[in-house]
This record gives C-alpha cells, sequence and structure tokens, in this order.
C-alpha cells in the first residue's frame, strides 16, 4: 500500500542566521527522511562550529536592542507568534507526522495545539508577572529580571516544534536572542518557526536556527562562551556531555533528560473504566514520549485481570499509515532506532521474559506497511525481574513490561528501583491514598488517576539522572533571567 505522505517540497531546509536563510557555510547537506516511507523529505544544513559562530555574532549583536523592548512588547511578540502558529496548525500537524512518522491526529492534538498554547501561556504568565519588594532594617530591596543575553536552545525528535517552542517562548519573553538546535532527524518544524518569525518581521539576530548533528551543532553551541544559558532536552548520555562541558564556565543549565516511568495500579485500581488511559500511557507516540509509561506495576490481585484486558487492547491497536485518521500508532523515528528498540526486544527475551503481544517486526510485522518502514507493534512483556535491563534502562519504544506487586510498600520499591526519575502514575478508586502513595514516588511529577495532564503553571523537570532544573510557568522565566536585587536604603 502507497503510503500519503505526499511530497513536501522543502527542500534545502536552510540555517536562518540574522534574518536570513542560509545554506551551511561548507555547503554540505544531510537528509530527512520519513520513517514510515523510508522516503528522502528535504536536504538539511549540515553546520558545523563556523555557523554556530555566525548565529552567535548576530545573536550578541541583537541582544542590546531586544533586551530594551519592554515586557509590554513582548508579550505583543508572543501573542502575534501563536495567532500566526495557530493559523498554520496543520501545516504543522502534517509536517511533524512526516517528519516523525506519528499519527496525523496524534501531531493536531498535541504537537499543533501545544506549540500554540506554549506561546501564548508564556504570553499571559509574562502579563501577569510580578517581581518582589522586601522592606527590612530601614531599606526596599527591590528584585529585578535581567535577561540572561544570549541562549542556546537544545531539542530531541519526539516533539520538535512542542519543545522548541517550550523554550523558545519563555526565553524571547524575558528579553533573551536566542541560539537554536532541533534534532537531525526532525528539522521541518523548526524551519517553519523560522518562516513564521521571518514573516512576522521579528528583529533580526533574536532567533537564530542552526541545523545539523549534535556533536558539530550542538557541542559548538555548549562550548560558546557568549552563550550564557542552555536549556537542552535530549537523553541522559547526550545531557552528561552537555553538564560536563557547560558546568566549567559556570553557564546556566536546564538538562530535561530520559526516563523509565511506572504506571502503579493499587489493588483497588478501577480497571473496567481506566484501561484505555493505561494503554495511552503506554504506547502514546509509539512509547516516544518522555513521560510514558514503559514499566506497569500492578497489585497481584488484579493481575490475571489485568493482564487479559491490557492484552487484548494493546493488540487491538491501529497500527499504519500515519497519514490515515484512524491510526492510533505510527512508526518509530527512524530505523536506527527500531533496530534498538528490537535489540531491546530480543534481550528481553534473553532475560527471560515472555512477550504476551508483539515482537520484533521480523515475528510480529505491520499489515501492508513498507519494508522500509521503521514499524513496531506494540509489545508487552511478562516474567521479568524488575532489576532486569529490558525493565531498568530507557527503551524510548513501544515496549512495556508489566510485573506483580503484593504490597504498596513493594510497589514504592520497584518504582523507584530504577536510576531515573521523571514521571509516574498511580491508579486507585481512593485520591487520598493516591496522594499519600504519590510522596513516595522519586520522580519530578506523579499523576494520580491520570497521565499526561499538564498545567503550564506547574514545575517540570526530573530527579535523579532524568535532569537538573525545572522549566515550566514562573520556574521557567526564573531560568531564562538573572534574578538580581537592589537595596535602597530610605530616608
Ligand atoms: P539526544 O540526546 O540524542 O539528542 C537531543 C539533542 O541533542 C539533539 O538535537 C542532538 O542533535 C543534540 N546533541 C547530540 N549530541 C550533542 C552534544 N554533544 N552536545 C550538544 N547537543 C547534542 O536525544 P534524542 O534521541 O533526540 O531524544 C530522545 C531522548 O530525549 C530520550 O532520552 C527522552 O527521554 C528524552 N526526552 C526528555 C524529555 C524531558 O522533558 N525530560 C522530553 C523529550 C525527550
Amino acid at each position: 500500500m502507497a503510503l500519503r505522505s505526499g511530497g513536501a517540497g522543502l527542500n534545502p531546509i536552510l540555517n536562518y542566521i540574522d534574518g536570513q536563510f542560509v545554506a551551511s557555510q561548507s555547503g554540505r547537506t544531510l537528509a530527512t527522511i520519513n520513517p514510515a516511507t523510508g522516503e528522502i523529505i528535504a536536504q538539511v544544513a549540515r553546520s558545523n562550529g563556523d555557523d554556530v559562530e555566525a548565529a552567535t555574532q548576530a545573536a550578541l549583536k541583537a541582544s542590546k536592542a531586544w533586551s530594551a523592548t519592554t515586557l509590554e512588547q513582548r508579550v505583543k511578540w508572543l501573542h502575534s507568534i501563536a495567532d500566526a502558529l495557530e493559523a498554520k496548525s496543520e501545516a504543522i500537524a502534517h509536517l511533524e507526522s512526516l517528519d516523525t512518522g506519528k499519527p496525523i491526529s496524534l501531531a493536531r492534538r498535541v504537537d499543533a495545539n501545544r506549540s500554540v498554547s506554549n506561546f501564548r501561556f508564556f504570553a499571559t504568565m509574562g502579563g501577569d508577572d510580578e517581581v518582589p519588594t522586601f522592606s527590612a532594617n530601614g531599606a526596599v530591596n527591590h528584585v529585578h529580571r535581567k535577561p540572561v543575553g544570549c541562549v542556546g536552545l537544545i531539542t530531541p525528535w519526539n516533539l520538535p516544534l512542542y519543545l522548541l517552542t517550550w523554550k523558545v517562548a519563555p526565553a524571547l519573553l524575558m528579553g533573551n536572542t536566542i541560539v537554536a538546535k532541533p534534532s537531525e532527524l526532525t528539522p521541518l518544524t523548526a524551519h517553519l518557526l523560522a518562516e513564521t518569525l521571518d514573516e512576522l518581521g521579528l528583529p533580526k539576530g533574536v532567533f537564530n536556527l542552526v541545523n545539523g548533528y549534535g556533536p558539530e551543532v550542538g557541542q559548538a553551541i555548549v562550548e560558546h562562551p557568549s552563550i550564557g544559558g542552555i536549556s537542552f532536552t535530549g537523553g541522559t548520555s547526550t545531557g552528561k556531555i552537555v553538564a560536563a562541558t557547560a558546568a566549567p564556565m559556570f553557564k546556566k543549565l536546564s538538562l530535561e533528560l530520559g526516563g523509565k516511568n511506572a504506571t502503579i495500579l493499587l489493588d483497588d485500581a478501577p480497571l473496567e473504566t481506566i484501561m484505555d488511559d493505561i494503554v495511552r500511557a503506554s504506547f502514546t507516540n509509539s512509547g516516544q514520549v518522555c513521560l510514558c509509561g514503559s514499566r506497569v506495576l500492578v497489585h497481584e490481585g488484579i493481575y490475571d485481570e489485568f493482564i487479559h484486558s491490557f492484552t487484548a487492547k494493546v493488540s487491538a491497536l491501529n497500527v499504519g499509515d500515519p497519514m490515515d485518521e484512524a491510526t492510533q500508532m505510527g512508526s518509530v523515528i527512524s530505523m536506527d532506532h527500531r533496530k534498538k528498540v528490537e535489540a531491546y526486544i530480543n534481550l528481553g527475551l534473553e532475560e527471560g521474559g515472555d512477550i504476551l503481544t508483539g515482537g520484533t517486526s521480523s515475528h510480529a510485522p505491520v499489515a501492508n506497511m513498507p519494508e522500509e518502514g521503521a514499524f513496531l507493534r506494540p509489545t508487552v512483556f511478562a516474567n521479568l525481574s524488575t532489576s532486569s535491563r529490558t525493565a531498568t534502562e530507557e527503551i524510548f519504544g513501544p515496549v512495556v513490561t508489566v510485573h506483580s506487586f503484593a504490597t504498596d510498600e513493594e510497589a514504592i520499591a520497584m518504582a523507584n528501583a530504577t536510576d531515573y526519575g521523571l514521571a509516574g502514575s498511580v491508579w486507585t478508586a481512593d485520591i487520598e491514598r493516591g496522594h499519600a502513595f504519590a510522596k513516595n514516588i522519586e520522580s519530578g511529577i506523579v499523576w494520580v488517576n491520570t497521565w499526561l495532564n499538564r498545567d503550564l503553571r506547574t514545575p517540570f523537570g526530573g530527579v535523579k539522572q532524568s535532569g537538573v532544573g525545572r522549566e515550566g510557568g514562573t520556574w521557567s522565566m526564573d531560568f531564562f533571567s538573572e534574578l538580581t536585587n537592589i537595596c535602597i536604603r530610605q530616608p
């Protein structure tokens, strides 16, 4: 069956530096590929430190005038950007689906919507921002926000525009200029953002975009001495490199990293009403959301019933053409990633696990999809130890392991038996019990009877190896500003 990917007509994807769309200085390119078909969508500028230098110089040059604009003016800019992106919602969803292989319905509901609401949200926050004053000892302390200056924003492939705008909006609001680098696997919507800002006439140099590979572009951004803050979202192993590079330069650093989150069903969890949510928490975006629950911990009293219902629902998921409105799960991000996920499926078998549904592409092929497409069926493992590699390492694909527990204490120990600490969810008929239980989970966010329910005012970030720092609401505004204090003795 031919996939309805369509030609994007996007050749080539250039950098955006100092208000101009430009090729990489070396003239080199890389290809961005539709993972559902294996087709090349576009050639993309493959940049290096020279391009980062040019972008940084442009950002530094623009910094003085941009930081001198008023908060009200920047709030207006954010509203205008939100309006312009909203008008392009369908294009955003289409490009995101093309570049990532995610279902078009998901790209509309999550990626396009959230990219717009990130700008609207921070515009509203900025309008309401009040920095405090403190009086004591015959003096008044006036707290001021100042921009950091030029900041580097580095983002992954799973939620490309969603995560980029989550950083761009507060960075602009606080008066910073930007050097941004999207994932080399998903450059299309960052390009759309650059086009949008260009059309709106954002002053040149305020937003700069440099495409290319992490070690060639991301590393140069982190190393640049004039970039004062780095907001990075990506894998934990990359985060370690970013931290080791930035720390000796005393840069402001926000690291949003990997996860191996637990979904915990207590003995009173109402299975008949929550199963769709548990499937969604496990397999949204083919399990490629840092917040997905890849370990499902179920009380032994409801384990058999859960396994029966969960396996049936997961087996029935409609996996296929991302552009088909009815598709619930598309491809994974690339053939390389499919191989990585399949290596984990084989590891799970070697570690003694039983596959209840799914498996590698040769054992459980996705019907009617091209061989070049990076498709996998959602896979559920049972009977693995909670200390197995399959159950403790981040796979970041459509694979979950299910484990049973006897007591709440055992469930807490199992949930915390990982180096990660990003998110988790607890499911119970008793909200008080769920609330008390959630406090024991070592992670940045725990949902009770819900999942991926995000209030953008709340702090977001991980503990342990899932990251350092918090973004969201005032925490983003704090990260993208330097809070200073002027203390004035009163006459
Ligand atoms: P990745 O770490 O491979 O890449 C992330 C970004 O870093 C890319 O733009 C990449 O080019 C760049 N990069 C690579 N090497 C670099 C270097 N040396 N210096 C600077 N930048 C470099 O991650 P990925 O595979 O794109 O994304 C998946 C990972 O992201 C998963 O681990 C997932 O859990 C995590 N993630 C976390 C969150 C969160 O909010 N905590 C959100 C989404 C994804």
